[in-house]
């Protein structure tokens, strides 16, 4: 933790010498002391603390200075930081000035030199001023700071990028919060600017894009060999289980996401159903511990940067990224999972990201605390949504069209609902409408037994329907059923184009796609499970059939 600033200023080198001496003496294990001879540079260093987080208990001045005064100083610095303590050292001739300071500046103490014995005339005084500061002081925040618009898809995709590569970011409203206008006066940027981020270091970013973001934060968006054993396409539970028996069974492995590790499970607020966690476990719980178990195994992690298409040649297989750069994989396991359904309807999609979203209910869920929510859909990602809503918004209402949830939910989610006093589950219903200006305000729901409509206020919508695998971007020759999920196995036997494409003598592995050496594991392959735990055994099976595929060729 970064310590406060007890910070001195006085031109006579002696004098600043003793005072840092006496400060250190006393005060140096709970604060940073500072001291110069120039006023100077005291004021161009005040902005620079500021926009590293730091705060400053303390300024103790002279008030002789060639420059200026003491008491100009402490008015200068209160600008900067008003909630520190204010401090003239003055010569015994000087107490009338300090006197008037104490109504100018709103001075907190003046302490004549020389001070001798400081255990008399200093640290009593300053151990008073320093009790009193610490007293009504809160810590700042120290990670990163993100500042936007609450109601803005560009705010969303940084808190959603930042959240999902487990990044401990504060987000500041600039409508809201007084702090996100301090910081981007200090940074000299205005709201155009937005969203920003504030990095550790004090830098900011205005309106970076998620790759630039992630290469500041140091993510690694490129590969650093040239050929690897095994490829792996999106890092959800599938790729990362993948990755994890890669790594540990010696394959030189890369795995490769175009936002952040967890995949759906990341996004979830708690899975209760995974294996060997009876209380349950949250997605990027699950996801911190995937990761660094992979990464442990000397598994490259590559990130953010989206696979744009595959071009097998011979027996390598050559994989283009969105930013030109390409890997080179003997066998690539794709598990690149799904994207929830856009709900088609134009009214709504101009509030995306501003009061409409899809899943994203644990980024956003704090935004819409105390007012009205809807969820749309019937699975168990809709009802863990609103319950994680429930808990802060003040009433969530789950919109299905099935008159309920018993065909398309778990029991323990169901009964977990129906425990939840503000939850409603309205069955029969369709949005048909959003209406608001810059945010989402209103819906209009639709009953489809009897179509009657109404109108009702609310905040946010968050979507949850029907899943679309990530496969558009494969042009190559890989069988895929008539949704887009790719087909493996034995299955391909049923396509009428399978026999066109597999030159093999052997029949494809179990989850081996039609293009030898290329396997699909998870959410994306056709006959999925759709659950983590079928993701995650998928994963780790897929590595068996690379190794025997591997040993062929
Ligand atoms: C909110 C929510 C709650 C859930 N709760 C549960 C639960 O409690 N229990 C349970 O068993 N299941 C649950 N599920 C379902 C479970 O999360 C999924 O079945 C599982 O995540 C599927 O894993 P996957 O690895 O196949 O794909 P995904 O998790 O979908 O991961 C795919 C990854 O691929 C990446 N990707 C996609 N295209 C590309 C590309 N071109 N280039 C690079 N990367 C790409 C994506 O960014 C993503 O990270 C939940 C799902 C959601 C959304």
């Amino acid at each position: 933790m970064k310590l406060p600033i007890i910070f001195a200023i006085d031109d006579d080198p002696q004098v600043l010498q003793a005072i840092q001496q006496d400060l250190r003496k006393k005060y140096r294990k709970q604060y940073r002391i500072i001291a110069t001879s120039s006023v100077q540079e005291a004021i161009d260093s005040l902005p620079e603390f500021k926009k590293k987080g730091e705060e400053v208990a303390l300024f103790l001045s002279d008030q002789r200075m060639p420059e200026m005064t003491g008491v100009e100083f402490l008015m200068q610095a209160r600008k900067i930081f008003p909630n520190a303590k204010r401090t003239l050292l003055t010569a015994y001739s000087d107490t009338d000035a300090a006197v008037r300071a104490i109504n100018e500046v709103q001075l907190d103490y003046y302490i004549a030199k020389p001070w001798d014995p400081p255990e008399e005339k200093l640290y009593p005084v300053l151990d008073d001023l320093l009790d009193d500061w610490q007293s009504d002081y809160r810590p700042a925040f120290e990670g990163l700071k993100l500042i936007g618009y609450q109601f803005s898809s560009q705010s969303h995709e940084l808190k959603d990028f930042l959240a999902g590569n487990l990044f401990p970011y504060q987000w500041l409203d600039i409508e809201n919060d007084a702090q996100a206008q301090e910081l981007l006066d200090l940074h000299g940027k205005t709201r155009n600017d937005l969203p920003a981020v504030v990095l550790e270091e004090g830098a900011i970013m205005t309106r970076p894009t998620i790759a630039e973001l992630g290469e500041k934060l140091g993510l690694q968006p490129k590969a650093t060999q040239s050929l690897y054993d095994l490829a792996i396409i999106g890092a959800g539970p599938a790729g990362l289980a993948a990755a994890v028996y890669g790594g540990s069974e010696g394959l030189k492995t890369i795995l490769i996401d175009k936002r952040a590790p967890g995949g759906q499970a990341g996004t979830s607020s708690r899975i209760e159903n995974y294996l060997g966690f009876p209380n349950g476990l949250s997605g990027a719980d699950l996801t911190r511990r995937a990761i660094t178990q992979a990464q442990r195994f000397g598994v490259e992690f590559l990130a953010p940067q989206e696979v744009i298409s595959i071009k097998p040649q011979g027996l390598y297989k050559h994989i283009s990224m969105a930013d030109g750069s390409e890997v080179v994989a003997r066998a690539i396991v794709l598990s690149t999972g799904v994207a929830y359904h856009k709900l088609e309807n134009e009214s709504l999609d101009k509030f995306t990201g501003a009061g409409v979203y899809y899943g994203a209910a644990t980024t956003e869920a704090y935004a819409f605390r105390g007012k009205p929510v809807y969820v749309v859909g019937g699975g168990n990602s809709a009802g863990q949504g609103a319950m994680y809503l429930s808990r802060t918004a003040s009433e969530v209402f789950i919109c299905v069209r099935r008159p309920d949830l018993s065909e398309t939910m778990s029991q323990y989610l169901i009964d977990q609902i129906g425990r939840t006093p503000n939850i409603t589950v309205l069955g029969c219903t369709e949005i048909v409408e959003g209406l608001g200006n810059e945010q989402l305000e209103c819906l209009i729901l639709e009953n489809m037994d009897s179509h009657a409509r109404r109108k009702v206020q609310a905040a946010g919508l968050f979507i949850f329907i029907g899943t679309k695998p990530f496969t558009d971007w494969i042009e190559m020759d890989i069988i895929k059923d008539a949704k887009g999920f790719i087909a493996t196995g034995r299955d391909l036997g049923r396509y009428a184009d399978f026999k066109q494409v597999w030159k093999h003598d052997r029949e494809p592995y179990l989850l081996e796609t039609c293009s030898a050496g290329i396997f699909a594991a998870g959410d994306v392959r056709a006959g999925a499970m759709n659950r983590v735990a079928s993701a995650v055994g998928e994963g780790a099976m897929a590595v068996s059939f690379v190794h025997k595929y591997l040993a062929e060729n």
